[in-house]
């Protein structure tokens, strides 16, 4: 834990593979980066159980484990943690300002942006309790672990058409869960999920509940039209509502997407702020791989080194 400085170089926000990545590469390069992460260090992939596509792995590693090396690298090149909500930050002039929760405000010549971004669930009774023992927002992630067995998408977007024809490759039949009587989808996803026959769409329905103590033994699945509820005998749900990135303290410096993801210049991490990177999910709908995180993680450090030594 390491208070900071009045002028720090370089501030990274979060502490997923991107922020981490982030740090590790500062540190190395001896800008003796800050790092804030929140009260759940490690992001996203803490969520998760097995991590079996992370390269460099011949076995599986979990989420938690991979992130604490993440951050013992990081530690050992002199990154300095420190646990705080980030509550405001002034990007308006360089050096950029940041404001804590308790109130300290400090000011920092370049700013790692990668605070990610949070899938949104239903707000379930029990969905929360069984993430990583049968519910999961990620097919990439944990679709293998289905083999063979019916499992359940719910979500009508591009995601859940993505995640539904991802997902026959391994479950037996995959059910897809809508609220409404069609798609959101692209028409081009949407052809692929009407034309594979693992794919049973369930209209004008929502989840009511998951089943199950230790892991998912089914869904209690209402029909909106008639509001009857009847069981659904899956062991898996893959929840594909959408993703909120965490970029309210950019807003109106930086330009964001219509669903309000970080614009960055491409190929880069650079915004159009200079000095402010973004990096990770923040920035990124499309891939949201660990693995690309920590590219960008990466990318964002070197941009920042860049920007320091020009500016110097
Ligand atoms: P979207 O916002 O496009 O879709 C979310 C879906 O979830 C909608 O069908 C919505 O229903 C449903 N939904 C939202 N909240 C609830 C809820 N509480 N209960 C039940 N259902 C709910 O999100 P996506 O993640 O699918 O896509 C985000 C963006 O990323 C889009 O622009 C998409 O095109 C893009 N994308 C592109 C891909 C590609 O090109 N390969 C792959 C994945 C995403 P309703 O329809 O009723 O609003």
């Amino acid at each position: 834990m390491s208070a900071p400085q009045p002028l720090e170089t370089i501030t990274i926000l979060g502490s997923g593979p991107a922020g981490l990545t982030a740090a590790i590469y500062a540190a190395r390069a001896n800008l003796k980066p800050l790092l804030i992460h929140g009260g759940q260090p490690g992001g996203q992939l803490t969520t998760t159980t097995d991590v079996e596509n992370y390269p460099g792995f011949a076995e599986a590693v979990t989420g938690p484990e991979l992130m604490e090396a993440f951050t013992k690298q990081a530690e050992r090149f002199g990154t300095r943690f420190l646990q705080a909500t980030v509550t405001k930050t002034d990007l308006s002039k360089r050096p950029f300002r940041i404001t804590l929760d308790n109130g300290t405000t400090f000011e920092t010549q370049t700013l790692i942006a990668a605070t990610g971004a949070t899938a949104k669930y239903l707000g379930l009774p029990n969905e929360m309790r069984l993430i990583g023992r049968g519910v999961s927002a990620c097919a990439t992630c944990d679709g293998f672990f289905f083999r063979n067995q019916e499992i359940a998408v719910v979500g009508g977007g591009d995601t859940a058409a993505e995640e539904a024809t991802f997902l026959t490759r391994f479950a037996s039949k995959v059910h897809l869960i809508h609220r409404r009587e069609e798609l959101r989808a692209s028409k081009a996803m949407q052809a692929r999920v009407f034309a594979n026959a693992k794919i049973q769409p369930i209209w004008n329905s929502a989840v009511e509940d998951v089943v199950g103590e230790s892991e998912v033994r089914g869904l209690k699945v209402r029909n909106l039209l008639d509001n009857k509820i009847s069981d659904l005998n899956v062991t898996g749900l893959f929840i594909a509502i959408g993703h909120k990135p965490n970029s309210d303290l950019f807003k109106g410096y930086v330009d964001l997407d219509a669903a309000g993801y970080v614009k960055t210049v491409p190929g880069s991490t650079r915004t159009k702020v200079p000095g402010f990177f973004a990096c990770g999910d923040l920035q990124d709908h499309v891939y949201r791989q660990a693995v690309t995180a920590a590219g960008t993680g990466c990318m964002a450090a070197l941009d920042a080194e860049r920007f320091l030594q020009e500016t110097e």
